[in-house]
């Protein structure tokens, strides 16, 4: 494994275990004998870092069963992230600390971060609740190592929240096709720049650098195929480590093959390793994506559920695949990931306009309209009435 250097002190795993996506993560419940697995095979391949949040369903609690049954906490530093937006007083930062303690079987979160910090405004709501006089007391009694955010705002933002505190480190959202958003290099920069460390999160969007990558921008990998650089997912991550800016990247590996192929790129990708024709690769690659890339869905779900039944992440996958691989494919996917033969479909036509997925979108992609380009891509006119109607119609 390779190891990079936090800048406020020790060593970071180059590959961090990003716990969301587990097996089972998709219905909120996530399971604990795949989870044991993929966390054991993480720790002995070298993996020192293990991310999680309250918010996301059941997953501390397996986390922290699975730590304790493989009797490895010492041996990773484990990370996890204060809901904020429900803190309604400093009572809140306790009761939510005290559970993740509890939840994570231990007595201290190395690494805890505001989750998914995307404005001024909401930091100084915190200040306003007494966050900083907490964050030290509970530094002093060992219960809080670092200190930082998750960022899913504006490049306008970012170094505006890097000011507003001495933050030991941040999460931010990098990859090729990402340059220029959210915090983008420009932030990356600023941030290794004040001596924060950097963790990258989203490396592969979702899969969608890896296997769900459209097949135009495969052939392109393909032609460039060089070296360590023979699949879409070790080109995505050696471009990240190739910064050398990036003190470590979370991949949320569902497998123990994905932690050996991973962990065999963290290997060899060292920062600055990456040629000049593999990088004008990655250029070609970043223009043909960005030809078929109409919706930036990473597929996180954190938009669901839908109380209209809509699967949004589904939707999005297939309005994306109609333009990589056709329009015919892009539609076979649509009917089938909107579950039509179960006699419950979930198709675009059944949004109602309510927004409360959208605010729930680290994308921050306008949910609703962007369902209406699906739905206008995607059903066809004449088979409208029928769907319409048989979405309203009760099954169960
Ligand atoms: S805006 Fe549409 S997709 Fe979003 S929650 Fe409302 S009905 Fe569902
Ligand atoms: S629409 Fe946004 S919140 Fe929903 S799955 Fe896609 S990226 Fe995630």
């Amino acid at each position: 494994m390779q190891y990079r250097v936090d800048p406020r002190g020790g060593r970071v795993s180059a590959l961090g275990l990003g716990c969301m996506r587990f097996p089972g993560f998709a219905v909120g419940r996530p399971d604990p004998r795949a989870a044991r697995e993929i966390v054991s095979r993480a720790v002995e391949r070298g993996v020192n870092y293990l991310d999680t949040a309250y918010l996301y369903p059941g997953n501390e609690e397996v986390v922290g069963r699975v730590l304790s049954e493989l009797g490895v906490r010492d041996r990773v530093l484990v990370a996890t992230k204060l809901p904020h937006a429900s803190c309604r007083s400093p009572r809140d930062f306790d009761r939510y600390l005290d559970e993740q303690l509890r939840r994570l079987r231990t007595d201290r979160v190395d690494y805890y971060l505001m989750h998914n910090i995307t404005s001024l405004g909401q930091w100084e709501r915190l200040v306003g609740l007494g966050i900083e006089g907490w964050i030290e007391r509970q530094r002093a009694s060992g219960r809080i190592g670092r200190i930082g955010f998750s960022f899913h705002g504006s490049s306008v933002d970012f170094p505006v929240l890097l000011d507003a505190y001495d933050w030991d480190f941040c999460q931010i959202q990098y990859n090729y096709t990402g340059e220029r958003y959210q915090a983008g290099t420009a932030g990356l920069e600023a941030a290794a720049a004040r001596g924060m460390a950097v963790f990258v999160m989203e490396p592969l969007l979702g899969g969608r650098l890896a296997d769900k990558m459209p097949a135009p921008a495969r052939r392109v990998l393909e032609e460039a195929s060089d070296g360590d650089l023979t699949t879409p997912a070790a080109w995505g991550l050696s471009w990240v480590w190739n910064h050398p800016e990036v003190t470590m990247l979370l991949s949320g590996m569902s497998s123990c093959e994905q932690v050996d192929e991973n962990a065999d790129i963290a290997c060899r990708a060292l920062p600055g390793s990456m040629t000049p024709a593999q990088l004008d690769a990655i250029a070609r690659v970043v223009r043909v994506f960005e030809e078929t890339n109409r919706v930036p869905c990473t597929g996180c779900s954190y938009c669901m559920p839908c109380p209209h039944g809509v699967n949004i992440p589904g939707c999005f996958a297939a309005y994306n695949a109609s333009f990589a691989h056709g329009r015919f494919t892009g539609m076979q996917q649509y009917f089938t990931a909107s579950a039509i033969r179960t006699g419950r479909p979930r198709l675009a036509s059944n949004c109602v306009g309510c927004g409360a997925c959208a605010r729930h979108c680290p994308q921050r992609i306008d949910i609703p309209a962007r369902l209406a380009d699906v739905r206008r891509r995607l059903q066809p006119g004449p088979l409208d009435p029928v769907l319409r109607l048989l979405a309203r119609t009760p099954r169960d």
